[in-house]
């Protein structure tokens, strides 16, 4: 029979797991792992994959090591037993992998970690070395001081996030799926973080939605020639009208649910209306949030490679284009027909990465658990759930019926623009939000 901790042992227990969490994502930090997307350059996954797994053994984890279809590629699966076998189990995921950083951009070294100024600096800062940090000190509380969550809890850190997830969430998933058995639900990035919506009133946005990704490549074919010549068949004019096409097309808006309960939220919180006729209008008054939720409304098309021809004066046969695609849950069909109507017959398309929308309810025991996890440590506080217009590897997991959620939870100065900082130049976390976040995740993991 265990025994009652004192207030005073708790508290010290608390302030030991918000120090670590501090330091844990600073020294993750300091282990470069960019991720490039060509899986001939990416390093360090490894490195990161072996520092998880040892603080984990350190206080008694076993750990699971598994490199995710190519050498290198390094994920860590841990189990904590919870009272209630049961029930199924809550995945806490996260990625090890960040994207790539110039130094000669940053004020501190991008891969330095400086804990400096209150915040913790360097790439994967927010995106998503912060959660990390905060997961591992929690993990390592709960097995130290013996504290065992209502239901099992399996963490993983995981690889190659930042490229789709195919060297790791999605491996795993089609391989190794045994590592996440009985996993119900699971909570990760990009979400729980705060806005500060009216008079110092702070709102969490919960991530319950994700659009689909459709990376496209567009190929037009011409006749070969000289550059000297009368040419009517040229590739590369086909190709860039058509791509000029695509760019500049506004999709039609369309409000799913996880949106129509962010503006309906917005509103019963601040009294700010989201008039239909003119929504783009509206949503440029949500501030930083402002980008993101503009990119929920309407599935959007930003070219982004072009390619083709060798030489000035020869006119090449094949040009090629690649456009990144984002798609609202539910519309597919209706836009890949847009898509072909656009392009017209003359432009071959095929997918280089397609991934699904994801989409949840915000309702039920877990959000409970999260929302009152949040209003403890910050009173007065509303959640709301809100679409990432991005993509996480929590497309992977809800292909096992898992039911995902961005929670990483963070409390947050109303003048920083927390959107730039994810992929950003000078990316960096508050360290008082880094340890908000730790009490904060310790209360919903003991709860949920
Ligand atoms: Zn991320």
């Amino acid at each position: 029979m265990s025994e009652q901790k004192s207030a005073l042992a708790e508290s010290h227990d608390t302030l030991v797991a918000e120090e670590e969490a501090v330091a844990l994502t600073s020294e993750l930090i300091r282990i470069d792992t960019t991720n490039t997307g060509d899986p001939a350059t990416v390093v360090g996954e490894r490195a990161a994959a072996e520092y998880v797994a040892e603080k984990l053994a350190e206080v008694g984890y076993e750990t699971t090591y598994v490199e995710s279809g190519a050498k290198g590629r390094g994920n860590v699966i841990a189990r904590l037993a919870g009272a209630d076998p049961s029930r199924g189990a809550l995945l806490v995921h996260g990625h090890l992998d960040v994207v790539p950083a110039d130094p000669a951009e940053w004020s501190v070294h991008p891969f330095s970690g400086a804990v400096q100024d209150d915040y913790v600096w360097g790439r994967g800062a927010v995106d998503m070395k912060d959660m990390l940090g905060m997961t591992l000190a929690t993990a390592r509380r709960f097995k130290r001081d013996g504290i065992v969550p209502p239901r099992d809890l399996i963490f993983a850190f995981l690889a190659d996030e930042e490229a789709g997830g195919e060297y790791g969430a999605q491996w795993l998933v089609e391989n190794r799926a045994d590592l996440f058995e009985g996993a119900t639900e699971a909570i990760s990035e990009v979400g729980g973080f705060s806005i500060t919506v009216k008079d110092g009133v702070r709102a969490y946005m919960i991530e319950t939605a994700e659009k689909g990704i459709a990376w496209l490549r567009l190929r037009a074919r011409g006749r070969a020639g000289h550059g000297s010549m009368v040419h009517e068949d040229n590739a590369v004019t086909k190709l860039t009208q058509a791509v000029a096409r695509l760019g500049t097309h506004k999709f039609p808006v369309v409000l799913t649910d996880s949106v129509k309960e962010f503006f309906a939220a917005v509103t019963e919180l601040t009294g700010m209306e989201f008039d239909e006729a003119d929504l783009d209008g509206s949503v440029a008054k949500l501030g930083a949030v402002a980008r993101m939720v503009g990119a929920t409304l309407r599935d959007t098309a930003n070219p982004t490679m072009l390619n083709a021809g060798y030489k000035a004066n020869v006119i090449p046969s094949v040009a090629e284009a690649v456009v990144d695609c984002r798609v609202l849950p539910g519309r597919r069909e209706a836009f890949e027909r847009e898509l072909d109507e656009i392009l017209g017959p003359d432009i071959e398309r095929e997918y280089i990465t397609n991934l699904p929308s994801v989409e949840t309810t915000f309702d039920g025991a877990l959000v409970d658990a999260m929302t009152a996890s949040i209003i403890a440590e910050d009173p007065g506080a509303v959640t709301l759930p809100y679409m990432l217009s991005g993509g996480t590897d929590a497309k992977s997991f809800q292909s096992l019926g898992i039911r995902c959620f961005g929670f990483a939870p963070l409390r947050l100065p109303a003048d920083l623009d927390f959107s730039a900082l994810f992929h950003g130049v000078d990316e960096r976390v508050p360290v008082d939000a880094l340890k908000f976040g730790t009490r904060v995740l310790d209360r919903f993991l003991r709860s949920s």
